[in-house]
């Protein structure tokens, strides 16, 4: 089994970042800039906030964090974000997720201009990646694609199984995996058997949420399987993919931690610094 070693492709990309954004600081008089805004005090959301904040700083992208009471109202949150859109200096604008139940989620990510949609949530760049066009991909499936192409895995007339129909990886994944030639089947909650699915499946994204919910007689002799889950048992970082049984039949295998999530950040850093150069161009 080959391990899709995340960690490493984003580090070896972040470092040519950090030497690209090097040489446009002397260009263009400024370094690139990221606001991120957080509400409340999720734990994950505020350790996620962290290591986005050190990513910026480890490529050279200034980054500015807004951190916002629990209690702040829609007004006030829309404010802000209609002054992160006007500043000059602020290339990306991101909005942690998940947000205070009083706060209308897509109201205000449509807020952000789609110009500054360093996430690439924004319902506009979500419209240009249906219909193919050029625009900013969502941060995670960005990532998973640059991921796979990294190791030379030729997507063109796969089996691909995605586990899971989100608006920020499972359905976005679907539609850039069905760009690259595979045959997408798209499972989710409702799917009547998954292993039916996942069995015949060349590659496998499994964004469920779920811990360890793909299992080794799950999985096709040779697949690609990509773990994209997060998932917190017993104060440990588990995936959704049983890592010690699929990495038995599995040609390559994506890791929890250090697979996807620091391609994540990868791919959140190259949006920043590719909408910064649509400013300063
Ligand atoms: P979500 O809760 O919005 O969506 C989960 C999807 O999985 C839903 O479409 C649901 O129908 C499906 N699902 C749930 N249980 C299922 C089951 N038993 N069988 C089949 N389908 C099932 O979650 P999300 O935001 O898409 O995130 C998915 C996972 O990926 C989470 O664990 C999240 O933490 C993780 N995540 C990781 C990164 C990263 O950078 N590594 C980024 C984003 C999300």
């Amino acid at each position: 089994m080959i391990l899709l070693d995340g960690a490493k492709v984003a580090n070896e990309r972040n470092l040519r970042l950090k030497e690209q954004i090097e040489k446009d600081i002397i260009t263009y008089k400024r370094a690139p800039c990221l606001a991120i805004i957080l509400v409340g005090e999720n734990p994950a959301s505020m350790s996620y906030v962290k290591g986005k904040g050190k990513a910026c700083k480890l490529v050279g992208i200034t980054h500015e964090l807004y951190r916002l009471d629990e209690s702040i109202s829609e007004e006030e949150l829309s404010t802000l974000i209609i002054r992160l859109n006007q500043e000059d200096h602020v290339d990306g604008i991101l909005l942690q997720l998940p947000i205070p139940k009083h706060l209308n989620e897509t109201m205000l990510i449509d807020l952000i201009s789609k110009d500054k949609d360093a996430d690439g949530f924004h319902v506009i760049n979500q419209g240009y990646l249906y219909q193919k066009k050029p625009t900013v991909y969502p941060a995670t499936p960005k990532g998973i694609m640059t991921l796979l192409k990294a190791y030379d895995i030729n997507i063109s007339g796969m089996d691909a199984v995605i586990i899971g129909r989100s608006n920020i990886v499972g359905f976005p994944i679907a539609r850039l995996l069905m760009d690259a030639g595979a045959t997408i089947t798209v499972c989710h909650r409702q799917t009547k058997d998954l292993a039916a699915h996942t069995k015949r499946a060349d590659l496998i994204i499994a964004s469920a949420g779920r811990a360890e919910l793909v299992t080794k007689d799950m999985v096709k002799s040779g697949a690609v399987v990509v773990d994209v889950g997060v998932n917190r048992v017993d104060g440990k970082l588990v995936g959704d993919v049983h890592f010690e049984g699929v990495r038995q039949v599995a040609a390559y295998l994506s890791p929890v931690p250090r697979g996807v999530g620091p391609m994540t950040i990868n791919g959140l850093l190259e949006n920043t610094y590719e909408l910064y150069l649509k400013h300063v161009k």
